[in-house]
């Protein structure tokens, strides 16, 4: 069920001009075994190592299943600046900026900082983690009674064998949104993921649709 989802993503995207087959399969393990081993968080550097792609293609690849029909929810956030709130996360909530008369800044709720979004974009890092839609699919074909997904699924915290944080850390980090953007872009020069199109559009300082609408040309 889970990769028939994958596959039919595959064949009606033009992903399966760009891509092998092999790499559907390899994506599916992939989910499966981070999930296994605790993850809640999806890395696409790590499927770049594992798969032996350049982290670009990766992400692209990656693009493909970031979408409403697809399996990946992207978060966004940065991290505070203040060096005694150096670990701090501050999570971007991009449904509510897509709204309007809603105030492009963010607060670390450890030091009270504020950031203004666009001034801090190149700083905005992603994480991948799987959609609902997805988490279920993969629960109803998770009767396998060997299966170690749900056991890991059931286990406090501190027994998983890493935590999403140190996961980042051994992987090289996450991607920023500024590499996420650049990878999303198809064969034919158009946005892969709309939902990513959506959120360049909205809090990009130089969003490439912005300055279509705007009537600037992409170039
Ligand atoms: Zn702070």
């Amino acid at each position: 069920m889970f990769y028939e989802k994958l596959n039919n993503i595959y064949r009606n995207t033009d992903c399966s001009k760009l891509f092998p087959e092999t790499l559907v399969h390899n994506l599916e393990l992939f989910v499966k075994n981070s999930l296994n081993a605790g993850y809640s968080f999806i890395n696409p550097y790590r499927f770049a190592f594992e798969f032996n792609l350049s982290t670009r293609d990766s992400l692209k690849f990656f693009m493909y299943f970031t979408d409403t029909d697809g399996i990946f929810n992207i978060s966004l956030f940065i991290e505070c600046s203040t060096p005694a709130c150096v670990s701090q996360q501050i999570f971007i909530n991009n449904q509510l900026l897509q709204e309007e008369g809603v105030d492009h800044i963010l607060f670390c709720q450890e030091c009270d900082k504020d950031y203004e979004i666009e001034e801090i974009f190149p700083y905005i890092k992603t994480y991948f983690t799987l959609n609902p839609d997805a988490d279920k699919l993969l629960h109803k074909e998770n009767n396998d009674p060997n299966s170690t997904y749900e056991t890991f699924k059931g286990l406090p915290d501190n027994l998983k064998p890493l935590s999403p944080s140190s996961l980042a850390s051994i992987d090289g980090g996450a991607p920023t949104l500024e590499e996420v953007i650049e990878s999303n872009v198809n064969a034919a020069g158009e946005p892969i993921s709309s939902e990513v199109a959506r959120i360049e559009a909205t809090i990009s300082p130089t969003s490439k649709l912005t300055q279509l609408i705007k009537g600037r040309g992409l170039k």
